[in-house]
């Protein structure tokens, strides 16, 4: 095996057991490796300190699978983090009877660069390093021994693969396609979640824990949902009894199976629901001056800056929409307002909304944050600022 030799001073992030290894933390690499072979991680005195997988064309060189020097890293080793992984899920009251269900959340499960979202009887994996490419076989195997499933799914068409050097991958690697359409059941709402051509995975898991706090507070709020993708909060905040919700989204796919989804569900009232296809920012311009008002809004935006070098331009983007909810707003209403971009931190974000009220020239309170559910965990050694962050405000 080949061993990745460290600078002096190199080694402390590794210690503190961050699994990334950046290419200025690196001496040398002495012996031979392909992307994806493990290698041994020396600090600069030689003592042996993990085991990872190279990824030379990454600023990430190398991803560490073990801080164990001995333990192998084999088939035993993915059987071993997968099933650990699932055991820990259905370990969690809330997670065990969810039909949509992350299993396994990349560094978090000491998997780096490894996502499996479970939907019924399919799982969907995404591999987006070229250790977990190189591990594919083990790893599908793994999955499919710990949780019984029918299929498998590969999505591995992220842009952050070609970081890795790597083409983008799609189709199913266990089983095939059902004949049936992908459905999953969340606290009774039904969805669907097209695997193949839908975002991601095919459906935001993260947000499960939050739509569900807007089931819980749409009672009698008019609602605005913007970016609502395939539905899921306008869907949630009608089985709350939310006496009218407009959603907008610039996809038209997407709001395809959202007005499906509401047909899914005969128990929610169809005339309550308005759909509209339209650029977030100029809609939001549009309803101050057609004077309309609300009572909750809920902004789930895509990334605006996936890495810190955008962090200033998306300040900026998610101050104009957060300043146009908050002038929606009726008095007393609501603000449940999101942010999943690694650049800006949750103080960052925090500070953005700040902004946004001032200048919307309310007075604003944040009655919560709002964060991912239980099957999406931070390792301690992970920045929370990677992970999705929201804050649940109340204007005067
Ligand atoms: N809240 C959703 C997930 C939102 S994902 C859920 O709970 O499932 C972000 C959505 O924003 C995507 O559906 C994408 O199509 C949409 N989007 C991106 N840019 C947009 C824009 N400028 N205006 C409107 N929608 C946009």
């Amino acid at each position: 095996m080949a061993q990745l030799l460290l600078l002096p001073g190199k080694d402390r992030s590794l210690i503190l057991h961050h699994p990334w290894i950046f290419a200025g933390a690196v001496d040398r690499l002495i012996g031979r490796a392909r992307p994806g072979d493990t290698v041994d991680v020396l600090a600069a005195n030689g003592r042996p300190l993990a085991r990872a997988a190279w990824s030379p064309q990454s600023k990430i060189r190398a991803r560490v699978w073990t801080f164990d020097p001995e333990e192998g890293v084999d088939d035993a080793f993915f059987k071993r983090r997968v099933q650990a992984a699932v055991g820990r899920r259905r370990a969690i009251p809330d997670l065990r009877e969810q039909e949509g269900l992350r299993l396994i959340h990349g560094e978090s499960d000491g998997l780096p660069g490894l996502v499996a979202d479970c939907y019924g009887d399919t799982v969907v994996v995404q591999l987006t390093s070229a250790g977990t490419d190189k591990w594919r076989q083990a790893i599908v195997g793994a999955l499919c021994k710990a949780t019984g499933c029918a299929r498998v799914y590969e999505r591995s068409d992220s842009h952050v693969r070609r970081l890795e050097g790597l083409d983008p991958v799609s189709g199913w690697v266990f089983g095939s396609a059902s004949a049936k359409a992908l459905q999953i059941a969340e606290y009774g709402v039904h969805m669907k979640v097209d695997v193949v051509n839908g975002h991601k995975t095919g459906f935001y898991l993260d947000q499960r824990d939050n739509r569900q706090l807007t089931r819980q507070l749409a009672a009698g709020r008019t609602t605005l949902n913007c970016f609502c993708y395939t539905g899921g909060f306008s869907l949630q905040a009608l089985a709350g009894g939310a006496p009218s919700v407009l959603s907008i989204d610039s996809s038209g796919p997407a709001l395809t199976i959202a007005r499906e989804n509401l047909l899914l569900n005969p128990q929610l009232p169809v005339d309550r629901a308005e759909w509209r296809e339209a650029d977030v920012f100029a809609e939001l311009r549009a309803l101050k001056e057609d004077d309309r008002r609300f009572d909750l809004v809920i902004l789930d935006p895509p990334k605006f800056a996936p890495s810190a070098a955008h962090a200033a331009r998306a300040a900026r983007a998610y101050r104009d929409i957060n300043v146009f909810a908050f002038r929606l707003l009726n008095p007393a209403g609501l603000l449940m307002t999101y942010s999943c971009s690694g650049g800006v931190d949750s103080d960052f974000f925090r500070q953005i909304v700040g902004e946004a009220a001032l200048a919307a020239g309310r007075e604003v309170r944040v009655l919560r944050r709002l964060s991912a559910p239980a099957d999406h965990p931070v390792a301690l050694s992970f920045s929370e600022g990677e992970y999705l962050k929201g804050l649940l405000c109340q204007v005067d």
